[in-house]
Order: C-alpha cells, then structure tokens, then sequence
C-alpha cells in the first residue's frame, strides 16, 4: 500500500501542471459569424481567407511564402532544423504544442532568437473537435498563455492539431483573439514518403502568399529543406512568418473577391 502512494506521488509530482495566467470563463457566445462566408481565389476559387479569421492563403502579387513547422519543439530535431533555416537566413512560424514548450522551454528560446515566429498549436494537442467548447477554449487560451513568456507578447496565431476543426473550434479561436492559419501547401511530410517528394510536392503548390506546412519532427523534411529553399529563391521567391505575410498582404484590408455561397 505503500508502495502505491509512493508511486502516486511520484506521478503527481513529475505531472506538469496546466498554466493558470489565463481565464476563459464565462465563455462569450461565440457562434455567431460576422460574415458566414470565405473569400475565394478569383483565379481558380481556391481558399484564402474566412469568417472567422482564418488564412489559408494570403492574396498578393509578390512573390512571398512562408515556411510553417508543426509540432514540437523536439530535442533532436529541432536544432537541426534551426541550423538549416538559420544557415539559409530563412525565417519559419513555429506551431508549438504547449506541454512540449513546457518539457523543453530552452529550444522555445532558440527558435525565438533565431527569429522565427511561435504560433499556439493547443496545449496538449487533443484533436478538438472530439472536445466541448470549454475544453476548445481552454486548450487554445492555455497554449497561447504559455507561450507568450518566450515572445513577450500576445501569440495570435493558431492551427488546431491534425488539422482538424469546425464552426466551433474556428469561432471560439477567433473569439479568444486568434487567427486560425491553415495552409495552401502541404508535402503530407507525415507520410512514409522521401525527401525528394517531399520538394516537389512543395514546389508543385507554391504560389505567391502560400502558406506550406510541413513537420518539424521530420527527418526527411530537414532533408528536404535546403533543397525547397535554393529552388523557391531560384523562382524568385522570399520567405516571411506567417505575420509578416498577412501584412505584406494587407490582411485587415481584405479585397472583395468573390465568396463561396
Ligand atoms: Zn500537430
């Protein structure tokens, strides 16, 4: 019996406790849209921006893209994939999952100074549509709460885990102060697939204002990533956080293009 509170308090103890710097009760309504529609690409009707706050693409005419690493931080691929961007003189956005900035608080440190951009990718990553709207909330205010000790600043960007979301989960992102950043350009980097796919697939959907997601706890994707870097500067192309893009592309002045119905 003992034996068992022993072990009991050792779980308690090496359990890391939820930050407490945040409140997200009384929950707010949230599910009344400003507008209930998404802005479309007049070109080919592909998604940019929406209701709620959320980016897919940024519209513009110069040629920007921006690097975006989920997951993490990781003590093995991390730096590696820091050294890369850093050598190469390329900025990223970081989704960083809350628990993992609370495990390894250091790497958050030097992603920051290398002057990357962090954004909230929940505390514990729980796919949050399984979740209530309290849970939603709390998992996204929680997230953003921690680590805006390493920014010293507000975090206002947010993607849910596995991408997964819903009216919800956007509406409550936006209620609580967050655009929700999706992306226009994905390798599917968790696939069993080589470094090699993993840049053409890149290189395929890029386009002005693309946002790429890609994994930081990738191997092939560090592989991959000097390689995306020489061919997207080679098409004339410059890399920018996720923020810098939205006001290169004068995000809060939306331009009225057409809307899905
Ligand atoms: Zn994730």
């Amino acid at each position: 019996m003992l034996h068992l509170f022993a072990m009991l308090a050792a779980v308690l103890m090496t359990t890391p406790m939820l930050p407490r710097t945040h409140t997200v009760t009384p929950l707010p309504r949230f599910l009344t849209p400003p507008v209930s529609r998404e802005i479309l690409d007049p070109e080919d009707g592909s998604l940019t921006y929406g209701p709620y706050g959320q980016v897919w693409r940024v519209p513009m005419q110069r040629r920007e893209i921006a690097l975006t690493f989920d997951d993490g931080p990781y003590p093995f691929y991390t730096p590696l994939l820091l050294h890369v961007l850093e050598r190469s003189g390329v900025p990223a956005t970081f989704f960083i999952v809350g628990r993992s900035a609370q495990e390894f608080p250091a790497l958050v440190r030097r992603i920051v100074v290398g002057g990357n951009e962090l954004g909230d990718h929940t505390f514990n990553h729980y796919t949050l549509t399984g979740l209530s709207d309290y849970q939603i909330a709390y998992q996204i205010a929680a997230g953003g709460a921690f680590l805006q000790q390493f920014t010293g600043q507000p975090v206002t960007l947010f993607r849910p885990p596995h991408g997964r979301y819903n009216q919800h989960v956007v509406a409550i992102a936006h209620t609580l102060g967050f655009k929700t950043i999706f992306w226009s350009d994905s390798p599917d980097d968790v696939k069993n697939i080589s470094p090699d796919i993993v840049v053409s697939r890149v290189l395929y959907y890029a386009r002005p204002g693309a946002i790429v997601l890609m994994h930081s706890g990738q191997y092939k994707t560090i592989e991959a990533l000097p390689e995306i870097i020489y061919r997207l500067r080679a098409a004339g192309y410059s890399f920018v956080t996720v923020s810098q893009l939205l006001r290169d592309g004068n995000y809060d002045q939306p331009a009225q293009w057409p809307i899905k119905p």
